[in-house]
């Protein structure tokens, strides 16, 4: 226990400084976390095409550089950060990320996290905001499953709407759930691929980066 606490008060520390060096140069960083498999690279690329502001994005994967090709491909800087057997990004691996990535001062930093619905909720990247993205695959139940993701979330994005009639999906009762983790939490329904709810997401992040000029 007393192993953990130190662990994350470093973190926190590390993630103290990429907050201040990211604010100097006017960029917003949005960690983005959610299972593995619930659109997060999908949702990106068409962002990345769509949004008409400067994006980059770290990508963070166990193995492969496949989603940073993705992004690149889509038109954005892009970094991929590998953790081997790690299962979440920390303060430190963004810094390192970000010193090569170089993000343009103004810019939105996506930070794709490791997909996983636990850990990461611990660790402070240093972001402005954070971004939960769940599937209508995975089940309403997730959320008061999984409390403390929801429970720190800026946004909590449904996507793959488009399936909703294929599977046993209550919407009320998942936005019920992820609200009693965040009373009040903002909730958006997306689908990447046929494009519902993309202008809602977009201006809820042109939002986020006019919020940071104040
Ligand atoms: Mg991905
Ligand atoms: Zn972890």
């Amino acid at each position: 226990m007393a192993l953990e606490v130190d662990l994350l008060a470093k973190n926190d520390e590390l993630a103290a400084a990429n907050r201040r060096w990211l604010a100097e140069r006017g960029i917003v960083a949005l960690n983005l976390m959610s299972s593995p498999g619930s659109g997060k690279t999908t949702l990106l690329e068409r962002t990345v095409r769509e949004l008409g502001l400067p994006c980059a994005v770290l990508e963070g994967d166990q193995e492969t550089v496949v989603d940073a090709e993705r992004i690149r491909a889509a038109g954005a800087r892009a970094v991929q950060i590998n953790t081997g057997a790690g299962c979440h990004l920390d303060a430190d691996m963004v810094a390192r990320g970000v010193a090569t990535l170089a993000p343009e001062p103004g810019s939105l930093l996506f930070v794709e996290n490791v997909g996983n619905l636990v850990c990461p909720a611990l660790f402070d990247l240093g972001e402005a905001a954070r971004v939960v993205i769940m599937s209508v695959t995975e089940g309403a139940d997730k959320p008061l499953k999984y409390p403390h993701m929801f429970r720190t979330a800026d946004l909590v994005l449904l996507s793959k709407v488009d399936l909703l009639p294929y599977v046993d999906f209550d919407v009320a009762a998942w936005v019920d759930g992820a609200r009693r983790a965040r009373p009040g939490v903002e909730v958006l329904e997306v689908c990447a691929t046929r494009g519902d709810g993309m202008a809602d997401w977009y201006a809820w992040l042109r939002a986020r980066a006019e919020a940071k000029a104040v």
